[in-house]
């Protein structure tokens, strides 16, 4: 690890690097650095690695702030324990990969299936209460996944028997094959077509899985979900995807997290909004409010002569971070209630309010009548 490249130099590009310019740089070294193309340099497939690594982090806009702020200890889990929030939203999904090579290599990637294979990673999404988000909980989800056959142990060959070796391709599952593709011709190795690519002849497929050593299972997982989480984001368990194959690792399950809205509150990473309607009286007069927080009801004075639309905020009464470290904040926005359906007696009152009113009373309004006198002058 300590050898590690930048990835703005692993990519050749410069830090303020575009998207677009991204995205060219990793073609042309992910197709110089190509496995399949370099079968006779080792030192390929490290590359290889590299790149694609600096690309991923680089290309995910979150993903690159953090590096860019806090270098590998930003973006890497196994780096130190540095600033990253344990385990979320790390992790490296060769499965985005594949696609992107299955989609400029026009599917002509070699067809070795009985190499390890990582298993897929599953998303699943839960969704939660405002306050089960910001508290954190524990949920209960339910997951369809590929595990590997218990009855064969993966093996796809039914119990006292054992898969035999394939005579073709003496095992290997591959087989040579010239292919034309779009940076010319090439050789690839083939799915060997007697076994499929498997390396095996199963004579008496497992009954259970029909040989395919993997088998489709539903699955109950309790899942702690953090205080502070937001719209959108996921957990990563690691392993708890599907099954691989050939001995290849599981893939990861992707728990996202839907918030509903709440009837008050509304919420912006770790700030929490409301807003509060006041009379005209409240807000001419001052008052001591009941704001309605996450924890609870708590006092707040509004000031003498409150405008609407007035925003306060309540230092440390939003949501905890996701982090861990500290509290958002709350605010509170209040609206002014023009009263209506007033009585004859609350109308009388007020007409004696606006005859006894000055221009002290209203600054605003005595303002923007002297512009107005201001600017017709001219006319
Ligand atoms: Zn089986
Ligand atoms: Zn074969």
């Amino acid at each position: 690890m300590a050898d590690k490249r930048d990835y703005y130099e692993v990519l050749g590009v410069q830090k303020g690097a575009g998207e677009d310019e991204l995205k060219k740089a990793y073609r042309k070294l992910a197709r110089k650095y190509h496995p399949d193309l370099n079968k006779d340099n080792p030192e390929a497939a490290d590359k290889f690695k590299e790149v694609n690594e600096a690309y991923e982090v680089l290309s995910d806009k979150d993903k690159r702030a953090k590096y860019d702020q806090f270098g590998f200890a930003g973006v890497d889990p196994s780096y130190g324990g540095g600033a990253g929030a344990g385990g979320f939203g790390g992790g490296f999904d060769m499965g985005d990969l594949g696609d992107l090579f299955g989609s400029f290599f026009g599917g002509g990637r070699s067809q070795r299936r009985n190499a390890p294979q990582r298993g897929e990673s599953i998303r699943q999404t839960v969704v939660l209460s405002f306050e089960e988000a910001a508290f954190g909980c524990e949920k209960e989800i339910t997951v369809e996944r590929i595990e590997t056959c218990g009855d064969c142990g993966g093996t796809g060959a039914a119990k006292g028997t054992t898969a035999e070796t394939c005579p073709n391709c003496r095992g290997t599952g591959v087989v040579t094959q010239t292919q034309r593709t779009p940076l010319g011709m090439f050789q690839t190795q083939g799915a060997c077509p007697n076994c499929r690519g498997t390396g095996k002849i199963i004579k008496k497929p497992c009954p259970k899985c029909g040989g395919q050593g993997r088998v489709r299972k539903t699955r109950k997982f309790k899942v702690n979900i953090p205080a502070g989480i937001d719209d959108g984001q996921s957990i990563q368990q690691r392993g708890q995807g599907n099954a691989g194959a050939n001995g290849g690792p599981a893939g990861d399950l992707y728990v996202t997290v839907a918030i509903r809205p709440h009837p008050i509150f509304t919420r912006d990473g770790s700030d929490v909004y409301v807003e509060i309607p006041i009379s005209f009286a409240q807000a001419a007069l001052g008052d001591t409010l009941q704001v309605p927080t996450i924890d609870g009801r708590v006092e707040y004075k509004v000031p003498e002569g409150t405008q609407t639309g007035t925003m306060f905020r309540m230092r440390g009464k939003g949501i905890q971070n996701v982090n861990g470290r500290g509290r958002g904040d709350q605010y509170v926005r209040v609206n002014i209630e023009v009263p209506k359906n007033l009585t004859d007696k609350q109308k009388k009152l007020l007409r004696e309010f606006e005859e006894t009113s000055t221009d002290e009373n209203q600054i605003k309004r005595k303002s923007f009548w002297d512009k107005v006198k201001d600017a017709l002058k001219d006319k």
